[in-house]
């Protein structure tokens, strides 16, 4: 999932998934898209306010179908899918194998009922396929009580954090995700015949997270890496990275030297100018790590949690709860760890620790 609060437009972008982005204005879904001979976009309709993931389908030498991502787990979005996979000739059971870009419930939820229907192999990246696999993401209450100590550690009352966290039931879903049964590492080629789709490995939204580089047609599948209009939530977790906006700035770096004919990310429109769209966010990261700094230095001895509510959120911070709130807490902790790396803050330790201006 990606925060969809802070905006960082762009106006050196060229949309490209007109269709797309005309459904994304008229708040609909857009529709089944042919993109290039024997590929196509399929869009699955998910909770909240990016609405639907790109799930990206492509015909197979010799046969089948093989899948970028598998969308958000629902009857509405099973259904999507298979009505989407029948629009394009094909059904689920041709699925022969399913790329997952990272272990978010929007682009790895429907992979397990897809395995199930075809007997199609799921790919991921070891460092996400490791976080799936591990007790804390098969157990939701174990899920839970992990979530609630690191936001504690982050400075959380101990009640805003349970009810920040929810229901333990709540949970459930995300405790069965598929667990990969194939692993991609950075640079390998996918076995989907007739396409030469190498994985590239873009850390920081989630450890795995995996671009696809298309080498015949350039195109590059950006999966939550770029989106052309929001940001992806960068942020720490009990079980993240220790500096994920720190690798996802490196990533992006090095994705965005690249210059892919069309960029076909996993969720909003379609789009042409990768390296100006990069450049824009990592800007908006900087931005927001001054911004950051300032509330450090204004604010010494604070947690992540007493800091998040001193920045400028997209609508007013006694508003932010649930879900929100903890992505708001655990980005301002991931900007702190970068301010750290960069040798600008320093935290006193403890159990809750707090953060001050390093003496230099
Ligand atoms: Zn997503």
């Amino acid at each position: 999932m990606v925060a969809g609060g802070r905006l960082a437009e762009c106006e050196d972008v060229e949309i490209t998934g007109t269709a797309q982005h005309e459904a994304w204005q008229s708040r609909a879904v857009p529709p089944v898209e042919q993109l290039r001979d024997g590929l196509w976009s399929i869009p699955v309709p998910m909770l909240g306010p990016l609405r639907y993931v790109n799930v990206h389908a492509f015909a197979l030498d010799g046969g089948g179908l093989g899948l970028i991502d598998a969308g958000w787990e629902s009857d509405e979005g099973w259904t999507a899918l298979t009505d989407g996979l029948a629009a394009i000739g094909g059904g689920v059971e041709d699925v022969r194998g399913v790329l997952v870009t990272h272990l978010h419930f929007d682009h790895l939820g429907l992979a397990e009922r897809v395995r199930q229907a075809s007997g199609a192999w799921v790919a991921m990246h070891p460092a996400d396929a490791a976080v799936v696999a591990s007790p804390s993401h098969r157990d939701a209450a174990a899920f839970a009580a992990a979530e609630v100590e690191f936001l504690v550690s982050l400075g959380a009352d101990r009640d805003d954090a349970v009810s920040d966290v929810g229901p333990v039931e709540r949970l459930m879903p995300f405790t069965r995700m598929a667990v990969p049964d194939r692993l991609l590492e950075d640079g390998d080629l996918a076995d989907l015949p007739g396409w030469s789709l190498r994985a590239v490995h873009t850390p920081g939204h989630t450890p795995g997270h995996l671009c696809f580089a298309e080498e015949r047609s350039g195109l590059l599948f950006s999966g939550d890496h770029v989106l052309p209009r929001i940001t992806p939530n960068i942020s720490t977790s009990f079980d993240g990275l220790a500096d994920p906006l720190r690798d996802y700035l490196t990533a992006l770096g090095r994705v965005g030297a690249a210059e892919p004919d069309e960029v076909l990310p996993a969720h909003e429109w379609r789009f042409r100018g990768l390296a100006e769209r990069t450049a824009a966010i990592a800007a908006h990261h900087e931005h927001r790590l001054a911004e950051l700094l300032d509330a450090v230095r204004a604010h010494p001895h604070s947690t992540p949690w007493e800091l998040a509510a001193s920045l400028t959120w997209s609508r007013p911070w006694a508003e932010y709860e649930r879900r929100m709130r903890i992505f708001a807490v655990t980005e301002t902790d991931a900007h702190l760890r970068l301010l750290a790396s960069r040798g600008l803050v320093t935290t006193n330790g403890g159990t809750a620790p707090t953060w001050s201006l390093a003496v230099r």
